[in-house]
């Protein structure tokens, strides 16, 4: 037997990647191979176990090994332990941007359809593409002594047509990053000796396969749960997953998936979650009805920003939408039609072809650098939330970047974006837009959209809870990364660095504290860094009637009316049933809008808007009478807001 201790200096310890990588590296050996550490041991070859184990850098381990390559297993594996970057793997190129339709203006649908929550604009009429995932319906039953054999056989291959469409899937050339791995960790856990015996005990118990791989799945996933630290728990996720795809497999199901949408389709489904819409071809998809997200809903923004036409919170029930074969919808006033008679379908592609002419009207205003007619100049500037969508905010004619929201970086994946990647992707925005600004906002997230790396508890009102700059200046581990990566990203020269969620102006003194520590660090660490703007976002009535003393301290505002109206008008931006009050429109939001911008005219710094009301045409002469400079906004609707401008 050979045996050595090491000092494990993985990044973040064996965690899926590194653990997925370790568990392969093994299994390359013939030797029997034992990793042992805080007391307790597992096999090298079991990813579940070795995650279990929650090996984490700097922890001590054992390499026990037993076979006739042992000396070389051991020596191989050692090494993989002391290599901080052993997790690291070629990430797949992300996926070419997608051309935008522009909106264009409410078209006259005549005959009355059933409305939802318009979240934007743009008449569609498609085949529907029902996007709900399958309930399992398991139906337990006892296996006899002499059916066992069959039933295991019958997992068995279960097993490996799942793993097959894995690896089906993992070749597919628009494999996104990340995806890779998050694939082979579902491998490694389908496959995996601990989850496979567990399921064969299972069945030899008596239970049929499905129910044994139910319950084993289950045992296991409660065993991540349970672990202290947040990126093995959410290994949990990968258990369930690949529970789910090996039980659909034994029951004949297959699950629904967007990448398998014909082009030109209508979704209809619950929800869809802003992951799953990244992973489908934009461009195929038609328009999207779902029950439930509201205007403001991450889902709306991103069909804004590529210019699906899309209705949410709509309320029908689930069974007629699944039944029903063609919808049309206008995303402007939020009416959908379940399978439209001839008559309602003629005046839908009637919509249709109007709004195609409307776009090509308003193509002559992409290059322009709109001014008012009393000779303001007006930024009309994209509101991003990944590099991929550059090309599609130049070719709209976007003057820059008023708001790139940075949490799509660390929502896509599975650990924390370091500071080198944060800084390149900084870096690249802002060199694509030179010399136009690109204002970059810190990490916005709570505890409604959870990020691994990061420890959110459970709250009841995570809109009004640990969230945002607040949960930022809590975690510098998470925060000064990415105010370093900002800062050296700023070497470019136009980056403006925002805020979220400011309600006291000591918030602002602490990140400006951050900044001056962060400063010295990349001085220390020989890293060149530049200066930029700070501001801050106004989307808490707080910041507003303190705007005066924040105007002090800040070069800019900008507000986010999105989140400053549910908060004014204390209207849940997600909550269908309160969509009525959630009107950026109302007296009181635009009073609150007044104020903010009269402490910025009288402080002397900018202002601009990037909810999603910079887009509106009846209100951009608002914010421009006000004396908004810059309005930020989704890549297709530019030429529309540059044409507004130029009539005030
Ligand atoms: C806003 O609140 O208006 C805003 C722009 O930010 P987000 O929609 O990302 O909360
Ligand atoms: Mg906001």
């Amino acid at each position: 037997m050979i045996e050595r201790s090491v000092v494990v200096r993985v990044h973040d310890g064996l965690h899926a990647r590194p653990a997925t990588q370790f568990v392969k590296l093994a299994k390359s050996f013939a030797s029997e191979v034992e990793i042992r550490c805080n007391g307790r041991g597992a096999s090298a070859k079991s990813a579940v176990k070795l995650m279990l184990l929650g090996v984490k850098e700097n922890d001590e381990a054992t390499l026990r090994a037993e076979g006739t390559d042992a000396a070389d297993a051991v020596s191989a594996l050692a090494t993989f332990l002391q290599t901080p970057d052993a997790g690291d793997i070629d990430l797949a190129a992300p996926a070419a941007p997608t051309a935008a339709k522009a909106p264009t203006a409410a078209p006259d649908m005549g005959h009355a359809g059933e409305r939802g929550v318009a979240a934007s604009e743009g008449t569609a009429i498609g085949p529907a593409f029902a996007f709900f995932p399958a309930a399992l319906d398991i139906r337990p039953r006892t296996v006899a002594l002499g059916e066992m054999e069959a039933e295991r056989l019958r997992y068995t291959q279960a097993l490996a047509s799942t793993v097959h469409s894995f690896r089906e899937a993992k070749a597919r050339p628009s494999l996104k990053r990340d995806d890779a791995a998050i694939i082979d960790a579902l491998v490694e856990v389908a496959e995996d000796a601990e989850f496979i015996g567990a399921v064969e005990t299972g069945i030899r118990a008596g239970r049929d396969a499905p129910s044994a791989v139910q319950e084993a799945g289950r045992t296991i996933a409660a065993s991540f749960e349970a672990l202290a630290d947040p990126y093995l728990r959410a290994r949990a996720e990968d258990i369930r997953s690949v529970t789910r795809a090996i039980i659909l497999a034994l029951l004949d199901m297959v699950d629904a998936t967007l990448a398998d949408m014909p082009k030109g389709s209508v979704i209809i489904a619950d929800e869809i979650a802003a992951l799953d819409l990244a992973k489908a071809t934009l461009a195929d998809i038609g328009g999207i009805v779902c029950r439930k997200g509201a205007a403001t809903s991450h889902v709306a923004i991103m069909a804004r920003a590529h210019g699906i036409p899309a209705v949410l919170g709509f309320p029908a029930d689930p069974a007629r939408m699944k039944a029903a074969r063609t919808i049309g919808l206008d995303g402007a006033s939020g009416e959908v039609v379940l399978d439209p008679d001839s008559e309602t379908a003629a005046r839908l592609r009637g919509a249709i072809a109007r709004e195609a002419e409307q776009r090509t009207a308003l193509d002559a205003y992409r290059a322009v650098e709109p001014t008012t007619r009393d000779g303001r100049r007006i930024e009309i500037a994209a509101n991003l939330g990944s590099l991929a969508e550059i090309e599609t905010a130049r070719q709209a004619g976007a003057m820059g970047v008023g708001l790139f929201r940075t949490e799509f970086l660390f929502m896509e994946r599975r650990a924390l974006p370091g500071e080198d990647e944060q800084s390149e992707t900084y870096t690249a925005l802002a060199k694509a837009f030179a010399p136009h600004p690109v204002v970059i906002r810190t990490l916005d997230i709570g505890g409604d959209k959870p990020v691994a790396g990061i420890d959110f508890e459970h709250e009841d009102n995570p809109f009004l809870g640990w969230r945002g700059v607040r949960m930022c200046l809590e975690r510098p581990d998470v925060f000064k990364p990415q105010l370093r990566a900002l800062l050296r990203a700023s070497v470019v020269g136009n980056v403006k660095i925002l805020l979220p969620m400011i309600a006291d102006v000591g918030e602002v003194r602490a990140v400006r504290a951050l900044i001056d520590e962060c400063r010295a660090e990349l001085d220390a660490a020989g890293h060149a860094h530049g200066a930029f703007e700070l501001g801050v976002m106004i989307e808490t009535p707080a910041a507003v009637f303190v705007a005066d003393e924040i105007a002090g301290e800040v070069d800019f505002f900008s507000v986010g009316t999105n989140d400053l109206t549910q908060y004014v008008m204390a209207a849940d931006r997600l909550n269908p049933r309160v969509a009525k009050l959630n009107r950026t429109e109302h007296p009181a939001v635009l009073a609150a809008i007044r104020m903010a911008a009269r402490a910025a005219r009288e402080a002397g710094i900018w202002i601009g808007v990037c909810g999603e009301a910079a887009a509106r045409p009846d209100l951009i002469p608002f914010f421009v009478e006000n004396g908004v400079s810059e309005l930020s906004m989704s890549p297709a609707s530019i030429p529309r807001a540059k044409k507004c401008v130029t009539e005030i």
